[in-house]
């Protein structure tokens, strides 16, 4: 028979709700797990599986970990994609006594942490958004719902079933909700991402549930006052919601009202452009080397994570793009950028610290978060009185103020540095609450306080010798000599007789006695009123919610401003005048990420042209050649990188650049090694460049990088030709296009808007030299050798290359089949017997490749005579 322990019945019962989730289950100072959890989390954490009681006559494997270092742990079983349910005690183990002698402490399950759920500093990037989001579907229309429940951004998007993958590529989220019924048709998608999503099941997507989940949310009758929202918008923010309600148990975050955003408000870039740009993580993953992170001068989280969105998603409305330029030119220009960047310095990250008290999980630092952002903010609005600003800056100085009560409440309230947790206590600032000044004075000063009472009394009875005592029996007493007695007992209306000893009368007061149960309360009570003091100050930051996020986003722009201002300032980087002409014309253009890799190393970046101007609807393309290792990935990504700084609202790396809005960038390269998605390159290659073909406009930037070079020669060349063609008279877009097919040079004769151009090379002893300066023209040869002997083939191989090269070049000069002359060639392991000399070039006569094979001190006066003749008769 088996028999569960009333405990193991308890763990069994909340664990059975909790089936995809690791149990924390709190017992005193750990959180333990049991069974398969314990086993998977010892492995994940590296920590020690132990056992604990028998279940079904079996051990039952146990691990635990310790509540203070929790946090830890759970990061770490987080970023290893567990999710973790949090149960916690609550109730005594007194409280559980009294029910019954047997009761097991009440628990329960007070959190669902995962991925997209988390809100503690120690989870959280500070610089990167931490977004969760859900997909909702009606039909064959979706729409994609996102939040960040550690900053309170909501939003929400229509869009078509081809425009999800992009649009997650966008957002990264931390995690994706879906429901089963759209989970296998998007299979592909979530895996070229991979996005693992949490499937929920279809009552949480139901439409018609949302509008009432949304409406408890904000505390309104009707969501109309939000937007007007389609089904399937509903059905997105409906999961969210559901899904918040699910993990927080509840207790619902902070959500700003939802923003309904449109694609079309946004330049469009899909997840293979934006791996392919390097936006905000590098092709080899993390932050470094990306645009993102050579751009970064901000110095607030918030402006931080400010300038990833913009990153993210450049615009393309004019209005909106034209005022973020002219605050950068503002910031660039104004003398204070340094004094207000310093106030700035000193910002806390206000979104996530109003999310943590949102949730009830924040502390006095939170509240000093608040505070000091306030502070900051009024600092920085005093400085930019009277400056004329630009509207965006208007606007978010208009939003810094209005927080005086709020600021002078928390000033008052909070000392400069409060501690982590409310329960320790000591944050609420001396002087700001009587009742707490006088509970930490007892506690503090209790002594004293005595010593001031025994000093009254003995004034007051007239007694010098009068003492206050303490003993364990009668706690806190007055005593005077016997002598003195009488003295006492006439004022017995105040002072109570307590005892009388040999030598000894004592006594005490109802002062007296208050007195000492309110300092052996003292701690206790201090500790309560900072609890009730904490509670209040929470509640009258909360209550100004919206409009501290508002203030938490004025702050994040003007960082970002400044932050951009910086930048340009720093690296000499221009205003690019937009407009919504099809011109493209940037003066002296240079990659920002690769130029600063180069300044690292002291070499230069030699900057470069690029016009794609376009008339009406034409197209206008420009076709490079050039050798590998020219610069041609870094002139064609530099140029949709320009356009993409400029959207963004920021200045670029040129000397000028004028864009006409750019509505979609398409960025590809030819044949990229993709084997880890099990699909053949060429076949990648080939649904990329697929899918360009069937989205770009005429508003569009493409970007093509040796497409075509993932299949035989002719088959390559010949797609490659047929795409610039579609390109240029279906798409009509500006664009790039990088090939080492020289052939499609002729190209430029037949369409009216290609042209050639090269990056130069110099040919130096047998050397190639890059130049890396784009010119017009096309390229004279691909110097695919020299580029080989620079990466260090044999010399023995290269000597066979050029051989051969030289062979095949003839043979095309006089329409000879190259087989046949090839075949002419001695065979590559007879060239190899010789011993190659070094440095061989084209130009080496056989004389002096004969010369240098010769060794003087190993040949005998007759073998060197011979040599000698030989020599001579090849003359
Ligand atoms: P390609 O695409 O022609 O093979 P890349 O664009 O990859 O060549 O450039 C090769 C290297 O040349 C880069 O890593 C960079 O260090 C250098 N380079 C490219 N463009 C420039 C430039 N404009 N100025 C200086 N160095 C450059």
């Amino acid at each position: 028979m088996t028999t569960v322990t009333p405990m193991m019945a308890q763990y069994l019962e909340i664990k059975a709700q909790y089936p995809d989730a690791l149990l924390f289950y709190r017992m005193g100072d750990f959180y333990e797990m049991f069974f398969d959890d314990a086993v998977a989390a010892s492995e994940a954490l590296d920590i020690a599986l132990t056992k604990r009681g028998k279940h079904d006559g079996d051990d039952i494997p146990m691990c635990g970990v310790p509540v203070h270092a929790a946090e830890g742990y759970l990061l770490t079983l987080i970023r290893k994609g567990f999710r973790v349910a949090v149960g916690e005690q609550l109730e005594s183990p007194e409280e559980a006594k009294k029910r019954g002698s047997k009761s097991v402490v009440k628990r329960d399950v007070v959190r669902l942490v995962t991925p997209g759920t988390l809100t503690e500093d120690s989870l959280l990037e500070a610089r990167r958004h931490n977004y969760l989001a859900a997909l909702g579907s009606v039909r064959d229309d979706f729409a994609l719902s996102w939040c960040d429940i550690s900053t309170g951004a909501f939003h929400v998007m229509p869009l078509s079933r081809a425009r999800i993958g992009a649009e997650l590529a966008r957002l990264a989220p931390s995690e994706l909700l879906l429901s089963e019924k759209v989970e296998d048709t998007l299979r592909e998608v979530l895996d070229d991402l991979g996005l693992e999503p949490t499937v929920l099941g279809a009552a949480s997507f139901d439409s018609g549930a949302a509008t009432g989940r949304l409406c408890t949310l904000f505390g309104v009758q009707e969501l109309t006052a939000f937007g007007d929202f389609g089904r399937p918008e509903l059905s997105a923010m409906g999961a969210l919601v559901d899904y918040l309600d699910i993990t927080q148990k509840g207790r619902l975050p902070l959500l700003r009202p939802p923003r309904a955003e449109a694609v079309s408000r946004l330049m469009q870039i899909d997840a293979a452009t934006r791996r392919n740009l390097e936006l905000t993580s590098s092709l080899q993953g993390g932050r470094a080397g990306s645009l993102l992170s050579v751009i970064d001068r901000t110095v607030t989280s918030g402006g931080a994570r400010l300038l990833e969105r913009r990153v993210s998603s450049p615009s393309r409305e004019l209005p909106v793009i034209r005022e973020r330029l002219e605050a950068v030119q503002w910031g660039v220009s104004s003398s204070g950028s340094d004094a207000l960047r310093d106030a700035l310095r000193r910002v806390p990250d206000v979104d996530r610290a109003l999310s943590r008290l949102g949730l009830d999980r924040g502390g006095p630092r939170d509240l000093a978060a608040v505070r000091n952002a306030l502070a900051q903010a009024e600092a920085l609005s005093g400085r930019l009185e009277g400056e004329e600003l630009p509207d965006l800056l208007t606007r978010s100085r208009a939003d810094l103020g209005g927080f005086d009560d709020l600021l002078g409440l928390l000033d008052a309230a909070l000392i400069a540095e409060p501690p982590l947790m409310v329960r320790d206590g000591g944050f609420v600032a001396p002087g700001y609450d009587e009742a707490l000044d006088q509970a930490r004075t007892l506690r503090d000063e209790g002594r004293g306080v005595i010593a001031r009472m025994q000093g009254e009394y003995s004034a007051e009875t007239g007694i010098g010798s009068l003492k206050i005592k303490h003993n364990n029996v009668l706690g806190y007493f007055i005593e005077v000599t016997a002598t003195h007695a009488d003295k006492m007992h006439a004022l017995s209306e105040r002072f109570i007789h307590r005892q009388t000893t040999a030598n000894q009368v004592r006594f005490t007061t109802v002062d007296l006695s208050d007195l000492e149960t309110r300092i052996l309360n003292a701690g206790n009570e201090a500790l309560e009123i900072e609890k009730r003091l904490y509670e209040a100050l929470k509640t009258a930051i909360l209550e100004q919610a919206p409009g501290l996020s508002t203030l938490a986003l004025a702050l994040s722009e003007f960082d970002l401003t400044l932050g951009l201002a910086e930048l340009a300032r720093q690296r000499d980087w221009c205003a690019p005048q937009v407009d919504d002409s099809r011109a493209f014309a940037i003066d002296a253009g240079r990659h920002p990420v690769v130029e600063a890799a180069l300044q690292a190393s002291g070499a230069p970046f030699i900057a470069n042209d690029c016009g794609l101007s376009a008339e009406g609807d034409a197209a206008a393309v420009t076709l490079l050649t050039g050798p590998n290792m020219a610069g041609k990935s870094t002139y064609l990504r530099q140029n949709a990188l320009i356009a993409l700084l400029a959207q963004m609202g920021s200045f670029v790396p040129a000397r000028a650049a004028h864009i006409g809005i750019v509505s979609q960038i398409f960025s590809r390269v030819g044949a990229s090694d993709d084997l880890a998605r099990g699909r053949s390159t060429f076949m990648v290659e080939m649904v990329e460049t697929a899918a360009i073909l069937n989205q770009a406009d005429a508003r569009a930037l493409v970007i093509l990088d040796e497409i075509g070079r993932g299949t035989a020669t002719y088959d390559g060349l010949s797609i490659a030709w047929a795409t610039l063609e579609h390109l240029h008279e279906v798409n009509r877009v500006r664009g790039l296009f990088a090939t080492h097919y020289h052939e499609m040079t002729v190209l430029a004769g037949k369409l009216k808007g290609v042209k050639n151009a090269t990056v130069a090379v110099k040919e130096w002893e047998g050397d190639v030299i890059f130049l890396h300066e784009v010119r017009e023209g096309a390229a004279d040869r691909s110097y695919g050798v020299q580029v080989a002997q620079l990466a260090g083939l044999p010399k023995a191989v290269i000597a066979r290359a050029r051989d051969v090269l030289e062979a095949l070049e003839k043979g095309e000069r006089e329409k000879a089949a190259p087989m046949a002359l090839i075949d002419d060639l001695p065979l590559f392991s007879a060239a190899s017997q010789r011993d190659v000399p070094k440095a061989v070039s084209r130009e080496t006569s056989e004389v002096e490749e004969r010369l240098a094979a010769l060794h003087p001190d190993e040949m005998t006066p007759r073998e060197a005579m011979d040599a000698l003749y030989a020599l001579k008769g090849l003359l």
